[in-house]
């Protein structure tokens, strides 16, 4: 099987765009990476698909277009589409690594290796200021799986440049709009600031980004948003309508209503990030925000909990719906 075969099966398991790259060391990245190791985007990121797999003459990178999810109303809360878009492109990966097997290759999919530089490789957009791989199709929306392969690379292709070029208009709209302050000129430069390295993590959340959390159960999709990019011919998929969730949901002394809350929600996004701890966690810091005192009984009871991330949040939220109440 060559390429273009590859793409088109990719395309049939219903990934909007693949390309080949090699699977040289991702040795800058994890220079990088090696200075923000306490960074949860970062964890189980590996840097040598030749040492790690001797059989791999290819990286298949396969991109998921997605649409925005629509802001929350009232009472409900924030779950960016990309989350449900990345479980989606999880199972279809291993629908075509099923292909691929059943056609002689030795493959391996949702493997963890710098995913952006690995499009780049592949030719497969730029990255721009706001630190997200930008495509001429489909703009940022784009979920990245990355699939070692067997499959011989013809030729390398020329690599998408670093941030400015056709694909993102330097334009700043992402840098003055980021919650976090977490964006400059040259990128994602205090990726500790970044509010989506903290969501349904399980661990305790800085106070200073507590608040900017507003409702944001998983996900900030504010650089994006802003970003003239997505207008970009992007292609309307067939895709099931997101299912939505209110704070009530997960605020619910019912443990019972609260379970069946935290499965739709792993159907949704993946059981690993719905673990009900990590959920209670993030609702914690949602109810604080909310400033809305109906929560306190729930609140008071999840500030015993032995989880330190529920009990320190559901502490910070009491704090500030009784510091609001004055
Ligand atoms: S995801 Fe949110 S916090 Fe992170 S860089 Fe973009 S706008 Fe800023
Ligand atoms: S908002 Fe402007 S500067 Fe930021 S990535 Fe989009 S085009 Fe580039």
């Amino acid at each position: 099987m060559d390429e273009s075969a590859l793409s088109a099966l990719a395309l049939e398991c219903g990934f909007s765009k693949a390309a080949l790259c090699h699977a040289d060391a991702f040795t800058q990245e994890k220079d990088i990476v090696r200075s923000q190791a306490q960074l949860a985007e970062r964890r189980q990121l590996k840097f040598e698909p030749l040492a790690d797999l001797p059989w791999v003459k290819s990286l298949a990178v396969l991109l998921w277009a997605y649409r925005p999810a629509e802001l929350p109303a009232a009472g409900s809360v924030f779950v960016d589409s990309y989350y449900f878009a990345s479980n989606a492109a999880y199972h279809a990966a291993k629908k075509l690594e099923d292909a691929l097997t059943a056609a002689g290759h030795r493959v391996q999919s949702n493997v963890s290796y710098p995913a952006r530089k690995a499009a780049l490789r592949a030719g497969l957009g730029v990255v721009g200021c706001s630190s997200m791989l930008i495509t001429p199709e489909y703009g940022s929306r784009v979920v990245i799986i990355l699939m070692a392969t067997d499959i011989e690379l013809m030729s390398r292709k020329p690599e998408g440049s670093a941030r400015i070029s056709q694909t993102c208009l330097a334009c700043g709209r992402c840098i003055r709009a980021c919650p976090g302050s977490a964006l400059t000129e040259h990128g994602l430069t205090h990726p500790e600031k970044c509010l989506r390295n903290y969501m349904l993590e399980g661990t305790i959340v800085p106070e200073e980004i507590r608040s900017r959390m507003s409702r944001s159960l998983v996900g900030c999709d504010v650089c994006q948003r802003v970003c003239p990019m997505q207008l970009c011919n992007h292609e309307e998929k067939e895709e099931a309508e997101p299912a939505s969730f209110l704070l009530d949901d997960f605020l619910t002394a019912d443990p019972s209503a609260f379970s069946r809350a935290a499965a739709r929600l792993a159907e949704q996004i993946g059981r690993n990030a719905a673990r009900p701890q990590r959920i209670r966690a993030q609702a914690a810091l949602l109810a604080g925000n909310s400033g809305n005192p109906a929560y306190l009984p729930v609140l008071k009871n999840w500030a015993e909990s032995d989880f330190p991330a529920v009990r320190e949040h559901a502490l910070w939220a009491i704090k500030r719906i009784e510091q609001e109440k004055k």
